[in-house]
């Protein structure tokens, strides 16, 4: 075990209370971009209520000599540090833990670099944390993919052929992911609500949510060359939560035979905040047997591939005193491993870059209550959710907000991706 996640440890910014239950104690330190106070965007970890920016720290010397070109971290994106590899995330979070550490004096007493290196999480900006060049989602979830299944073709023809030989996915849009808190304009275009009709074109009358994570790769891999399975999460950097918004009328109606395009292109919105595999180490897991037996390339060099990272999705109405929980999942029941989905995204040999981001696909659990879409919540409009003001939804409405949140808990502490959250609004 990584001595930054001891349970033991505390920073000077966080007090002995709020280092149980704030999602970023010190064993946490995700990376993210903002902008300061100052206008300049940086790089940094957040930490309890603050953000230290390390682009700072790095001008003062203060970081390890990561024999890379400097500066790394005082750009706007995560792009040229997560390139560097494993062994240099690590030197740098160590580093940081080191300075942040309740008795290390180095960083507690300067008071000139502590104003200069640390400022509010009210007074940054989050910006995207990475240039992301390619977006590929998975579609890794047994239950979400029989549930699916079972509403458009039918119990006996719920999960394809494929499904339990290979994680199926698609080659999604980078150009569309957002930030969390950025409005998501509901999309136009053609549905064919009656089969025996032709095509309507209008604004998506089911507009959904798809509660996912998502890895950022850090290292890459030359093209031609595919990454083996047992190196796969040595190419990862950390994770999000992803919301990948759906049309699911204009996707009934194009997805045959190509898949989804103009039904998830319109925006992805992630949270700001990536959380390292180093601190979701102590809350590693064994993920669901896999049966049949997944063939070679695809067989998982260790038990416990995956995280216990507890989700949660709730919705905001206008006519909602407070945010209402829809559904509670955890990323732990998908069936496919990262490892699995990096190991057969590159087989071919496909080249991923620093900066590409891997989504989970929906994450749900066997119950109702797991259920990580409208679509399956409300079971295709034939069981609407009823909400505590006694409105229903079928699918999102405009002016709707949706908020996920995400976080491994222990007794110590937790070690929380903070939220996403967006608002449909009309057009
Ligand atoms: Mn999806």
């Amino acid at each position: 075990m990584n001595w930054t996640v001891d349970p033991k440890r505390r920073s000077f910014l966080t007090s002995d209370e709020s280092a149980s239950s704030t999602p970023f104690p010190i064993q946490n330190l995700p990376w993210g971009v903002f902008r300061r106070p100052d206008g300049r965007t940086t790089c940094g970890v957040a930490i309890g209520e603050y953000v230290l920016d390390v682009g700072r720290l790095e001008a003062a010397g203060l970081l390890p000599d990561l024999q890379a070109p400097q500066p790394l971290f005082s750009g706007d994106s995560l792009n040229a540090f997560a390139s560097q590899g494993p062994t240099a995330w690590r030197a740098v979070r160590e580093r940081l833990s080191e300075l942040l550490d309740a008795d290390e004096p180095r960083l507690r007493d300067d008071a000139a670099l502590r104003r200069e290196a640390i400022f509010a999480q009210a007074d940054i900006t989050m910006r995207l944390p990475f240039a992301i060049g390619d977006y590929t989602d998975f579609y890794s979830s047994k239950e979400h993919a029989t549930n699916v299944g079972t509403m458009f073709r039918g119990k006996d023809n719920a999960l394809q052929p494929n499904w339990l030989y290979l994680p199926v996915a698609y080659h999604g849009r980078a150009s569309s992911v957002v930030l969390s808190g950025t409005p998501v304009r509901r999309p136009h275009g053609q549905t064919r609500p009656d089969s025996e009709a032709p095509p309507q074109f209008g604004p998506s009358r089911a507009v959904d949510f798809e509660l996912e994570m998502g890895a950022f790769v850090g290292t890459g891999n030359d093209l031609g060359h595919p990454v083996p399975i047992d190196e796969a999460e040595s190419h990862l950097f950390g994770m999000v939560i992803v919301n990948d918004w759906s049309a699911r009328d204009i996707q009934r109606w194009e997805y045959v035979p190509l898949g989804p395009f103009l039904a998830k292109n319109f925006a992805t919105s992630i949270s700001p905040w990536v959380v390292t595999f180093d601190a979701l180490e102590p809350f590693r897991c064994a993920g669901p047997s896999q049966d049949p037996e997944p063939l070679p390339y695809l067989k998982s060099p260790r038990p416990d591939s995956t995280f216990d990272i507890e989700l949660q999705v709730a919705i905001q109405t206008s006519s909602l005193p407070e945010p209402y929980t829809l559904c509670r999942s955890n990323f732990r029941y998908l069936y496919w491993s990262l490892a699995q989905q990096v190991a057969h995204h590159t087989v071919t040999g496909c080249n991923l870059r620093p900066g590409d981001l891997l989504a989970s696909g929906t994450i749900s659990g066997t119950t109702p209550d797991s259920f990580g879409s409208m679509l399956e919540l409300a079971w295709k409009g034939e069981r609407p959710i009823e909400l505590p003001d006694g409105s229903t939804r079928t699918m999102l409405q405009d002016g709707d907000t949706v908020i996920m949140t995400a976080a491994c808990r222990s007794d110590a502490y937790q070690i929380g991706f903070g939220e996403v959250r967006g608002t449909i609004v009309g057009n």
